[in-house]
């Protein structure tokens, strides 16, 4: 199934933000916002002629190539935006950051 790569960063950003929103920052869980993240669910239909897809909740019309694209880019952006903010770095690299402790 394809899902539309436009809306559905609209709304993980909408969850994100939320999310920001309602848990204190030391109670933040990734695992918890990933699953939110999950129920995004917003498939594209396919056109059957030109087998590109389209979003009824947007219009975007595109190919599975330039969907993944799009996809690519937007994922771009959004780890550029993260890497900006030293509270989100902390939080997303503590992990790699013990591991690296042991080297
Ligand atoms: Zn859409």
């Amino acid at each position: 199934m394809v899902v539309c790569p436009e809306c559905t960063a609209r709304a993980k950003k909408k969850i994100l933000t939320k999310y920001e929103e309602e848990v204190a920052e030391e109670d933040r869980d990734r695992q918890e916002l990933y699953k939110l993240y999950d129920e995004v669910d917003i498939p594209m239909e396919m056109d059957k002629n030109t087998k590109n897809f389209i979003c009824k909740k947007c219009g975007l019309y595109a190919s599975r190539e330039q969907i993944s694209d799009i996809r690519y880019k937007l994922n771009q952006k959004e780890r550029t935006r993260d890497d900006k903010s030293d509270d989100y770095l902390e939080w997303w690299n503590k992990s790699k950051k013990d591991k690296n402790l042991d080297s």
